[in-house]
């Protein structure tokens, strides 16, 4: 029977693209990546305007794997997500983040927040409790639910409006701040706005790349800003690059900004140098 099994195993890779096969490989291997501990978190500072001091942290996954190198995100997230290893990966990402903050905390480093992106598996309830795992997660490290965000973006969010709602409600309950990530980029209404309880909108980077040159985009990013204060919602810029793109912020009353300007994704080790550093924008 094993005989048997190799042989339509060996029939379905041939019959598969190489394309496929590839992907195959790379399944296995982030499978055997989870195992043996190939990932790390790295930590992206997300500075306050206008104190200019670094407020908080977005976890950011790196896999180092022992013969490709460096594997982006970009490149297995997807991955794990059809596959539904994003599931495991996802909660060793929440401990990992939530174990580092707390570390951060007993520095005196505080408040600093660190902030996790959510796959839409993880926010599934047949798939995943999310609650009761933020729960254990912050029961186990001692971490405080005020130093805990959650980003999901508005596809995740809008694949069930209703339970998404009601689950967010009861991680806000919880203490925690919930971002919608890469805002303008779905293709959702406006009225979800209303009806989700977000406490921060992250506005796209494809939004803030073009700034402050294109006056469409500076008209669309000075709209999100007055409309989401109008919302009570604070607002983070990512991918802010340069001095003009932070001055145009600033001027508008943007909230935080994350992006190269002030610093990359860095190791919680760089991450630890640069807080003992002091440095502000
Ligand atoms: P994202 O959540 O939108 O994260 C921001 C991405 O922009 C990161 O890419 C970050 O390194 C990059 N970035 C930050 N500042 C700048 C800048 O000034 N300029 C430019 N050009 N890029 C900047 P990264 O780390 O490659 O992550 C890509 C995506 O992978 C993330 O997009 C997120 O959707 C996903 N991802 C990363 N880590 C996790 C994770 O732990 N769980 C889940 N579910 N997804 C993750
Ligand atoms: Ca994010
Ligand atoms: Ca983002
Ligand atoms: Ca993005």
């Amino acid at each position: 029977a094993q005989q048997t099994g190799k042989l339509r195993y060996q029939f379905y890779l041939a019959s598969i693209g190489d394309k496929s096969k590839a992907a195959l490989l790379l399944e296995q291997e982030l499978r055997q990546g989870i195992e043996r501990g190939e990932f790390q978190l790295y930590y992206q500072p997300k500075v306050n305007m206008p104190t200019g001091q670094i407020d908080g942290a977005e976890a950011l996954i790196r896999w180092f794997h022992p013969k490709r190198g460096f594997v982006s995100p970009g490149d297995f997230i997807p991955l794990a997500e059809k596959t539904g290893l994003i599931v495991p990966l996802g909660e060793w990402v929440l401990r990992s983040a939530c174990t580092q903050a707390r570390v951060w905390q007993d520095a005196g480093f505080s408040p600093l927040r660190v902030a996790v992106n959510l796959s839409g598996h993880q926010f599934n309830e047949n798939e995943v409790d999310l609650n009761g795992l933020v729960v254990d997660i912050l029961k186990e490290t001692g971490l405080n639910s005020s130093y805990l965000e959650l980003e999901l973006t508005e596809s995740i969010l809008m694949e069930n409006p209703q339970a998404a709602i009601a689950t967010l409600h009861k991680l806000k309950s919880l203490g925690i701040r919930i971002s919608i990530d890469d805002f303008g980029t779905g293709y959702s209404s406006l009225s979800y706005l209303s009806q989700f309880p977000f406490d921060v909108l992250k506005i796209d980077r494809s939004f803030i790349c073009q700034l402050p040159e294109d006056d469409k985009n500076r008209a669309i990013t000075i709209a999100i800003l007055q409309m989401a204060h109008r919302l009570n919602l604070k607002i983070v810029a990512e991918g802010v690059e340069t001095k003009s793109q932070l001055m145009f912020l600033e001027e508008h009353q943007c909230d935080e900004i994350q992006g190269y300007w002030f610093s990359p994704p860095l190791s919680a080790k760089d991450f630890s140098d640069l807080l003992h550093s002091g440095k502000s924008l």
